[in-house]
């Protein structure tokens, strides 16, 4: 507006020193003088308009109708000030065009900034329309999405001071000016063949409003009134054929350009499309790589991610967070023995309970196998009654098959900011609690600072276990098992030994996917010890543990085989001790009935521990059952546990099998054993385990002490 008051005053000057030089220019163009003032004039009619282009060429007529100028009838007149107007408003307009051209231009080249360098949809958007208002001088930009509801605006910008839109639900849209509704639309009810955005939207194609005044019944002619817009133009937002939105700007002034302008705005639509359909993939891609597919829980690294974000946030409003770290107990039994299946089962059936114990804001995560996380805001009071009631929701009945289990786990707090300040040293504290709470038998522990030097970190622990495995450190020791009968050691037990308990490391292994691994070095070590012993004169048996999965790895079969060839072992030299969990599932049944025919000898670990049955046992081709420690330690003071060892043993003779009596650690026991029937002990009142080369001294020793007490 101020511009063109400006140049109205060039324009009127120039008019008067017209005037003033009009005899001047007499004395100079003589009778071509008025030819000249056109020419003069047309430059005015540019900056001026069309319509005082033409007055101003009219006004030059003033001079020459006064002096009588032989020119000045009408119809020459009328011609000089039509060419004046024609001309003028051809510059105009091809001025106004460029400047439209401009605009979109200038818009385009920030829609493609934003396209090329926004993370995710709401930011291109949001980028696009502030370029619209801001770079490209509109209005108004919207962007408007069609929803099962109908046509409803997505995202807005307003280049009006003051005014801003505001849905106000049931359909309704809203003017606002300073905070105040002004107006407002049912856009339920709105005619949309008659907008921009709705001609966009039902045809997939761009569509201009040269001049909103001239549609008769605009839908949106008071918006238009009130904010100050005369023309729009409206672009499909396309990916392929597939219509997401229409983006739609409103220009303070007409179109002078109804296909160029919105050629070059269909372009934006096409850009912010692709970028749109790129972007909702790098969206899903990552949702993906921040969530478990099993469970839809966050994943790890979703973990970190957001659990970092909420520990910023924590740490802004100054509140308190807890981490629970939580582990199933005996998931690995239920996984080994009734297969992957099941267990993805019960680990889906776990994070679904977790879900209703805790709040939708607190943080779930499945950790790895079946460790689940959670962080949340609140105290150690707040984390304490949480992790209460997820035992709770845990240890409702699940049914698999004809099995009912009852989850449980355990779980170790960590509190921040007092244990840690981010997600990496809470998770190590709060897994530290977990296993504490696992060897106490407790159900929630809270980290202590003590416990902290106790567990070395897990992870250097697994470390220097896969190096131990690689190099063949790790080293089975021999634990002589008596045959009383013959009163001679006949047979040994194979124990891992390595820096730390195999309690501690065969667990761990399995944990890693390294449990073949394990029990393959064993087995090769053991069978060429047997080779060995068999040198220097020595016949014996040795019996080694094999892990789960091991069971079923389909390079065991061929592995026993090369090595008794290779070594020359009869097969029934080794003996396979499995735990009943291997054998719970139809895949393990098969694994030992491959091995039984293979002709190695097999036993059944911690008999009576596990869930298998007497039924399952007797159908399987069984040599030792092996009773553990905890029915044979009070076999001499107890009359119950000296009839459950009694009955084991009965009961392993009636299906034609074995009993090896574990952990016998005194005469007493031994001597209680022996009335019980019990033909094999095994013990550290025999013999503790121990490396290979102390064997044949041993076994030499212990036969001359047997022999000559038998003299
Ligand atoms: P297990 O098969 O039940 O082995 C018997 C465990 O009892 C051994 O512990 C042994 O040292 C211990 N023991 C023997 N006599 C006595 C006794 O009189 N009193 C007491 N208190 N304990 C006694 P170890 O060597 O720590 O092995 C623990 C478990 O680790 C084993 O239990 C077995 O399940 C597993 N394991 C050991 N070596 C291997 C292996 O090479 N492969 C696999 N997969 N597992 C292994
Ligand atoms: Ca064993
Ligand atoms: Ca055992």
């Amino acid at each position: 507006m101020r511009r063109k008051r400006v140049w109205l005053a060039v324009g009127l000057g120039l008019a008067l020193a017209f005037f003033a030089f009009f005899p001047r220019l007499r004395e100079v163009f003589g009778e071509a003088a008025p030819v000249f003032a056109v020419f003069w004039l047309a430059p005015l009619g540019w900056m001026l308009g069309p319509r005082l282009g033409a007055l101003l060429g009219l006004l030059t007529a003033v001079p020459l109708y006064l002096e009588g100028h032989p020119w000045t009838d009408l119809l020459t007149l009328l011609p000089a000030a039509a060419l004046v107007a024609v001309t003028a408003g051809w510059i105009e307009r091809r001025t106004r065009i460029h400047a439209f051209r401009e605009r979109a231009l200038r818009f385009l080249g920030h829609v493609g900034l934003q396209a090329a360098n926004a993370a995710h949809a709401e930011e291109l958007l949001e980028g696009a329309l502030a370029a619209a208002v801001e770079a490209g001088g509109y209005l108004l930009a919207m962007v408007w999405e069609r929803t099962p509801q109908g046509f409803r605006p997505l995202v807005w910008k307003l280049g009006v001071p003051g005014y801003d839109l505001a849905p106000l639900g049931d359909g309704k849209l809203a003017i606002v000016h300073h905070g105040k509704v002004v107006r407002a639309f049912d856009l339920d009810r709105l005619d949309w063949a008659k907008t921009g955005a709705g001609q966009a939207l039902s045809a997939g194609r761009s569509v201009v409003i040269p001049d909103v005044r001239r549609i008769p019944r605009y839908a949106f002619a008071e918006a238009a009134q009130l904010l100050g817009y005369r023309s729009v133009v409206a672009v499909a937002i396309k990916s392929g054929d597939r219509v997401r939105g229409a983006l739609a700007v409103a220009a303070p002034e007409p179109s002078p350009l109804a296909t160029e302008e919105s050629e070059l705005l269909e372009e934006v639509g096409v850009l912010l499309g692709s970028a749109l359909e790129r972007l909702e993939l790098k969206e899903r891609l990552r949702a993906q790589a921040i969530t478990d597919e099993l469970t839809g829980l966050l994943n790890r690294r979703g973990l970190f991610e957001w659990g970092q974000a909420v520990l910023d946030a924590a740490a802004r409003r100054q509140v308190r967070v807890a981490l629970l770290y939580l582990d199933l107990n005996r998931f690995k039994q239920i996984n080994d023995a009734l297969g992957h299946a099941v267990g993805d089962r019960v680990l889906v059936e776990a994070a679904r309970r977790l879900r209703q114990a805790t709040r939708s804001r607190d943080l779930l995560a499945r950790y790895g196998g079946d460790e689940f996380v959670v962080l949340l805001e609140g105290s150690g009071e707040v984390a304490l009654k949480v992790a209460h009631r997820v035992q709770r929701t845990l240890a409702e009945p699940i049914t698999i098959g004809e099995e009912t289990y009852r989850l449980s786990a355990s779980v170790g707090i960590a509190l921040f900011p007092s244990d840690g300040e981010n997600i990496a040293e809470l998770l190590r504290k709060a897994d530290i609690a977990m296993y504490q709470a696992k060897k106490q038998g407790e159900a929630v522990v809270f980290f202590e600072p003590k416990s902290d030097q106790a567990v070395k970190g897990r992870a250097a622990l697994e470390r220097a276990l896969v190096r131990a495995i690689e190099e063949r450190a790790i080293r089975p020791y021999y634990q002589p098992i008596l045959d009383r009968a013959s009163g001679e050691v006949l047979m040994v037990e194979a124990l891992a030994r390595w820096q730390v308990s195999p309690a501690t490391f065969v667990p761990l292994a399995e944990e890693v996917g390294l449990a073949f691994e394990l029990d393959r070095l064993i087995l090769e070590q053991v069978v060429a010890d047997l080779a060995e012993w068999r040198e220097a004169g020595l016949k014996l048996s040795a019996s080694v543990n094999l892990a789960p999965p091991s069971l079923n790895h389909g390079d065991l079969l061929p592995l026993l085989r090369d090595l008794l060839i290779a070594y020359e072992i009869p097969p029934s030299r080794l003996v396979i001790e499995v735990t009943e969990s291997a054998f719970l599932e139809p895949r393990g049944e098969a694994a030992l009935e491959r091995l039984h025919r293979l002709g190695v000898r097999l036993a059944v670990d911690d008999f009576g521990t596990g869930y298998s049955s007497i039924e399952r046992v007797r159908t399987l081709p069984l040599s030792f059952l092996k009773v553990p420690r905890i029915f044979i330690q009070r076999v001499d003071t107890s009359k119950t546990d000296a009839a459950i060892a009694s009955g084991i043993r009965m009961l392993a003779a009636e299906l034609g099998f074995e009993a090896i009596a574990e952990g016998v650690e005194t005469a007493a026991q031994a001597a209680r054993l022996a009335e019980l029937g019990y033909r094999y002990l095994q013990g550290f009142f025999i013999a503790a385990a121990m490396p290979k080369a102390e064997i044949p001294a041993w076994v030499e020793k212990h036969a001359r002490r047997t022999s000559g007490k038998q003299a």
